[in-house]
């Protein structure tokens, strides 16, 4: 998020023309970090797309997509001219704020200066000003504009007296983000005042964010000090914004005309009464924003020559929010609605210049306000949701125990082996009244208990030597202290219920709030509400923590909060293992940084194992064995000690390259799915990126994304690779793993249907977009992409025509394409499809559920489902053949590249790549190195010849 601080600013800056001070802009955005060398030509060309000028005496130079790559980090730099500079179509600058911004957060800058600017001319003061304190004043201190709009006003709000009805009137406000705590806090102390005919009034001056007023119409009379409340007034003022309003209040009670507000029906009445911003009622059109950077300054001051050619007044309002519609004449004013791409607008024009005016407006927006735009992806209808009927054949059905000597799979969390009997903490349901003794003791008791838990959490984070831990109770703090949340149990204290009925209930919506967002990382935060839920209320009801057993154990439950990990004695948890939860919860994280090895998401069996059933648990591999036997134990026991040892080894060479004892060279490189992983990937020794999952892009994001967006992030892994090879799998989802934003209707059997290439191919438009980004992005350093699921030779040969296409348009120095193996079909055609690609990846994790028909998340079948058959290991060797006899390479990017049992075969069967997770690099390099080549061979000779995985690992085991 970009501020404003006082050292960004340089004061009595003189420049003799505007090519200069972008070039003393450029070399001090440099010097401060900002931006590498280069930015200037970035400055320069978004000058020359037009100026940036925005008004006022001030500019807001900033660079070009194409030197976004050059940004290091977010900032701002403020150059103040007191002798003016001349900007260009005669607006002289005497403030230029220069933007380094890698991706839309310019944007929120402009929507933050246009707010505070408003209309009033700011030029003068700001080239007078002489400190850099003076120039941020002005830019947050102007004059600014009361708001009142129809996401402040509430009508029929249910209130049981009038401190609940101003509870809400705070919350819209806060809403708004026109008022920060400390307002809340203020308003809740002053006595209301009546205004007469049943109007009542109370306002602050603290924590007031933007002078605002709310108008709240209680659901049912109300009475207070033995008048009616019939209507409430809460104003956040500042300054003399709200001086106009006042006036027409006054005017409004002398003239016995308050019934306009304590009789409104519409939100419209009450800003009609009161001069708010209404949004008339003239003929309208609506558009979808397709510029890749929204709203900025260029498409709004276009839109801005446009409206103005008319007479008339055209309005413009952002669909779907409750804020205002702006006029389209205004420059600042179209800036603060800070409207994204794929967001929709609504114009709207007065009746007489309508028919002109509208459709020449919307046709400029849809041809992108003078810039090229990316067409947007359409909106698919969502797939109705299932009947009853489906709903119930979709249940799962009741978990069962695991059986003792099956080994379970699950979500590798934390890496290490953990041995021990289980220990089951599975969460009681707490009994508690749902109506409260009254709200003046319910608001003592919780506030009792959120002290405590308070007091408990500080004590977590003071005693916790992980940063990661420290960052997760730090969150937790500030939920706690969160008056959204705190604001709602009030109101429902006061409506009678209990302070653990009220406080359970306003954390449960929230949580399931955050799980319905479709960020998943952001969703699993819901874990974190929960967690600090259950604190508090634990502190409500009383209950005493539960004791653990002495000896070291594996503790199970079904999904573990941050405060259970946390919490552990080290000592006493040798392993953590739940039934829910995903690798990047916080639990997760937590137990990463403790050292705890953890599997998660191993399904709801697990809680049914019986208390004190002895576990064997491989964080690494995933994989939990149920009642090991002695050997097995010891066994594993063992392999901790080598394990240790050989990594410690390992750690020290893991930047060498992994060379067998005779010689032969195998390359390691790293599986990522971000591109922040991708310096420390490298840092672990992989020699480029073996796969590249690109679906985190499309998946973080609530619309697909843009070209612009998509270019940065592959520049990003490029740039961190440093010459090394980038394998890159174009976009892998559908069937089982759909996009939010591409419903695809139901299947049967989602793992045989519409993914990976087959959707791709399906929606051309797409993949175009990324394979252009990814070729834009490479800029002649290595770039291999491969095509996820290729089945048959007509998929390969059709992605392959439309990357040579781009790539005429782009050249390339270093371009190889090739598929992924993980169709058995492919494999069996691999002879024919060698002869064409570059190289093959084989997927062993997909392959291994297609070769053996096992879905690879089944419950209580994934077990089964060992790479290691012989039957993919045919799989593995049929490739290679092919490959090698065309003389074409080889990786395997699936899981089993990165399980030290499967090196050597991998190996003996003539693999020439391994990708894996970077965290395993050190140990898989190191295992190669302890290899003879032609000893492996024999060894992968062999393995084909066995019955079954069991008899590979036990060979591989004594290798
Ligand atoms: C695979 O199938 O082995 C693979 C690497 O792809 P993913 O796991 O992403 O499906
Ligand atoms: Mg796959």
């Amino acid at each position: 998020m970009l501020e404003l601080t006082a050292e960004q600013v340089s004061m009595g800056v003189a420049v003799p023309d505007k090519e200069a001070a972008l070039a003393l802009l450029a070399r001090e955005l440099q010097a401060d970090g900002l931006v590498r060398e280069g930015y200037l030509k970035g400055l320069q060309a978004r000058e020359a797309q037009g100026v940036t000028y925005l008004g006022q005496g001030i500019a807001i130079p900033h660079g070009t997509p194409e030197t976004r790559e050059l940004v290091e980090r977010t900032g701002v730099r403020l150059l103040q001219f007191p002798d003016g500079v001349d900007w260009g179509q005669g607006q002289m600058v005497y403030l230029a704020i220069g933007i380094a911004a890698r991706s839309d957060e310019h944007l929120r800058l402009l929507q933050m200066l246009t707010r505070a600017l408003g209309e009033a001319d700011l030029a003068d003061a700001l080239r007078q000003a002489n400190t850099p304190d003076a120039i941020l004043g002005l830019l947050q201190s102007a004059p600014k504009e009361l708001e009142l709009d129809r996401r402040l006003i509430g009508l029929d709000t249910p209130a049981e007296d009038v401190d609940e009805l101003i509870i809400q009137g705070v919350r819209l406000l806060r809403r708004a983000d026109c008022v920060g705590r400390e307002f809340a806090a203020e308003v809740l102390g002053e006595e209301p005042m009546p205004l007469g005919g049943g109007l009542w009034w109370v306002s602050s001056e603290a924590g007031v964010l933007r002078p605002a007023l709310a108008y709240l119409k209680p659901e049912r009379p109300l009475r207070h000090r033995g008048q009616p409340v019939e209507g409430l007034l809460c104003l956040a003022s500042t300054g003399d914004a709200h001086l106009k309003l006042l006036d027409r209040l006054c005017e409004l009670l002398l003239s016995g005309r308050s019934g306009e507000l304590t009789q409104a029906r519409a939100s419209r009445d009450v800003l009609e009464a009161l001069g708010g911003e209404a949004v008339p009622e003239w003929p309208a059109v609506r558009v979808r924003l397709a510029n890749a950077h929204g709203l900025h300054a260029r498409p709004a001051r276009e839109l801005v020559q446009l409206a103005k050619q008319f007479e008339g007044d055209v309005r413009v309002r952002l669909v779907d929010s409750d804020g205002p519609a702006v006029s389209a004449k205004s420059l600042s004013k179209l800036l603060s609605l800070g409207v994204y791409r794929g967001q929709t607008i609504e114009l709207l024009a007065e009746p007489a210049i309508a028919d002109r005016a509208l459709p020449l407006l919307r046709a400029a927006i849809e041809q992108g306000l003078g810039e090229p735009v990316e067409p947007l992806s359409e909106v698919v209808p969502a797939a109705p949701l299932p009947t009853q009927a489906q709903a119930d054949m979709e249940q799962e059905p009741p978990a069962q125990a695991p059986l003792l000597g099956s080994w379970l799979h699950a979500v590798p969390a934390a890496p290490g082996v953990a041995i021990g009997p289980v220990h089951l903490q599975l969460a009681c349901a707490l009994e508690y009244p749902s109506r409260g003794e009254s709200p003046a003791i319910e608001r003592e008791r919780l506030a009792a208990a959120l002290a405590e838990a308070r007091a408990e959490v500080e004590a977590l984070v003071a005693r916790s030597e992980a940063k990661a831990v420290r960052d997760i109770f730090g969150a937790h703090l500030e939920m706690l202290a969160d008056p959204a949340l705190t604001d709602e149990v009030h109101a429902r204290l006061q409506q009678g219920e209990s302070a653990e009925a009220a406080w359970a209930t306003v954390i449960e919506e929230a949580a399931v709030a955050q799980e319905r967002l479709q960020d998943a990382v952001l969703a699993e935060r819901a874990a974190d509400l929960r967690d600090i839920g259950r604190r508090v209320l634990g502190r409500l009801c009383g209950v005493a923590e539960v004791t653990a057993p002495d000896e070291p154990y594996v503790l199970v439950m079904a999904e573990m909060t941050p405060s259970d990990v946390a919490r552990l004695d080290r000592e006493r948890v040798a392993g953590l293992l739940t039934a829910r939860g995903g690798a990047t919860a916080h639990s997760a994280i937590v137990a990463r940084a403790l050292g705890i090895p953890a599997l998660v998401g191993a399904g709801d069996g697990v809680l049914l194992l019986a208390e004190g059933t002895r576990v064997l648990l491989d964080g690494q591999r995933g994989r939990l064995l149920v009642g090991p036997d002695d050997a097995q134990v010891e066994h594993a026991r063992e392999e901790q000690h080598r394990r240790a040892e050989r990594l410690r080894l390992a750690e020290a060479h893991k930047l060498e390259p992994a060379r067998t004892r005779d010689g032969h060279a195998v390359e390691v490189a790293a599986n990522l799915g971000d591109s922040a992983g991708a310096a420390k990937a490298m840092a672990q020794g992989a020699e480029g990126v073996g796969l590249l999952r690109t679906e985190f892009i499309f998946m973080a994001q609530p619309q697909a994304p843009d070209l612009a967006t998509q270019e940065a992030e592959y520049r990003r892994v490029f740039d961190a690779l440093d010459g090394r090879p980038l394998v890159a799998r174009t976009l892998d989802v559908g069937g089982d793993k759909p996009l939010p934003y591409w419903p695809v209707p139901h299947e049967d059997n989602p793992f045989l249907g519409v993914r990976g290439i087959r959707l791709t191919l399906r929606r051309p438009q797409l993949m175009e977009t990324q394979l252009r980004a990814l070729l834009r992005a490479s800029d002649g350093r290595p770039l291999r992409i491969m095509f996820p699921m290729v089945g048959g030779v007509d998929e390969w040969r059709q992605a392959r025509e439309m990357t040579r296409l781009l790539a005429r348009e782009i050249p390339q120095a270093d371009l190889q394409l090739g598929i992924m193996v993980e169709v058995p079909s492919a494999v069996m055609l691999a002879p024919v499809l060698a002869r064409e690609v570059d190289f093959f990846s084989i997927g062993t994790n997909d392959l291994t559920q297609y070769c053996l028909a096992i879905d690879r998340g089944h419950p209580t079948l994934s077990a089964q489902a060992d790479g290691l058959h012989p039957a993919v290991l045919r799989m593995i060797d049929m490739t290679v053949r092919a490959a090698h006899a065309e003389g074409k390479w080889v990786g395997v990017c699936g899981e089993l590249a990165g399980d030290p049992l499967a090196v050597p075969l991998l190996v003996g069967l003539g693999v020439d790549e391994l990708s894996l997770s970077p965290g395993g690099i050190p140990e898989v390099k190191a295992r190669v190195r302890e290899l003879q080549y032609s000893t492996a061979v024999e060894l992968a000779a062999t393995a084909l010849t066995l019955d079954g995985a069991a008899a590979v690992r036990a060979l591989a085991e004594r290798f």
